[in-house]
């Protein structure tokens, strides 16, 4: 399929490669032009500009926040003025569900299709081609997506037509697993700080009572309190908790423990943690305990 990508950071940069070797016709665009040279390597082709890469069938967004797929989507010479009729825009960052209202209905009156597919899975997985896909939209635009989705992913969940159900999973998914993050960090800040020994601890939980992915990938992160190079930095995290009380907000759901996952990317950014992982948040309670 001939697809343009736009956005080849942690994620984009290794997405667009298993579109390339799954034989895909790829142009690929990033605002930095240098992180282009591995995919044109591969067999990638170089757009110029975010119109250059407009001109496929579908055209994938991979950027980090709202800002970032505003600028590319909605600004002079952005997708929207580029894209054919009845072509394709695939987003597949985590944005707001304010956003991909807006975009869903701006590429209607355009004469264009929007597709959300946000993904589950850090940069290994995305690399392994091994991410879950969670995708809403117009059925027939999801079934021209589908060889897409094959090459990016293990798993495609369809979520409706309306595109924002898919962000709001997502969304809901990050509040979860940042929960997780956080719970875990308070665990093994109490038994670190009693000299019980924290990665045997983590195997313990993980090979019995809690074996899912993200305990096992969490614990033995803030276990060995290894938070840097960040896979999944922590302003990406702070912001989809912003995102998702955004979204609990206009439906009127509270969530208290949204609101604490809050302060505690604060508190992480505020004292420099930038660089690091969004896992580092799991890393507070043994610097709160004095254990650190
Ligand atoms: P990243 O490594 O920080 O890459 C961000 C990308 O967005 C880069 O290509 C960057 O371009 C581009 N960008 C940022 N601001 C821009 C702007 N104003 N105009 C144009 N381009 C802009 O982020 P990532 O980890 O790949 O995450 C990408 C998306 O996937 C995010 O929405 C994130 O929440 C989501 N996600 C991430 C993970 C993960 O584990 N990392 C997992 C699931 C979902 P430059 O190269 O020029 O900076």
């Amino acid at each position: 399929m001939k697809t343009g990508f736009i956005g080849l950071g942690r994620m984009g940069a290794a997405m667009a490669a298993n579109l390339v070797k799954a034989g895909h016709d790829v142009t690929v665009f990033n605002r930095s032009p240098e992180k282009a040279h591995a995919l044109l390597e591969l067999g990638a082709h170089e757009a110029g500009s975010v119109a250059d890469a407009c001109h496929g069938e579908v055209i994938i967004t991979m950027l980090a926040d709202d800002t970032a797929v505003e600028d590319v989507t909605l600004a002079h010479q952005g997708i929207v003025e580029n894209l054919a009729k009845g072509a394709i825009h695939l987003s597949m960052s985590t944005i707001s569900i304010a956003l991909s209202k807006h975009l869903s209905e701006t590429h209607a009156h355009a004469g264009q299709r929007f597709v959300a597919a946000p993904v589950f899975g850090r940069p290994d997985a995305a690399a392994a081609a091994k991410l879950f896909i969670v995708a809403a939209g117009q059925p027939a635009a999801i079934e021209t997506c589908q060889p897409l989705f094959e090459a990016l992913g293990q798993k495609t969940f369809t979520m409706g037509t309306e595109p924002s159900a898919a962000n709001l999973v997502k969304l809901s998914g990050n509040f979860l697993l940042a929960a997780a993050i956080e719970a875990l960090g308070e665990a093994i800040a109490l038994v670190g700080k009693a000299g019980i020994d924290r990665r045997a601890y983590v195997e313990l939980l993980t090979s019995t009572i809690l074996p899912a992915p993200v305990y096992k990938t969490y614990g033995r992160l803030i276990a060995e309190r290894r938070f840097e190079p960040a896979a999944f930095a922590a302003p990406l995290g702070f912001k989809d908790i912003r995102l998702a009380l955004a979204a609990a907000e206009s439906l009127g759901v509270p969530m208290p423990l949204g609101s604490l996952l809050h302060d505690r990317f604060l508190r992480l950014l505020a004292q420099g943690g930038d660089s690091l992982d969004w896992s580092a948040i799991g890393g507070l309670a043994a610097q709160d305990a004095g254990d650190a």
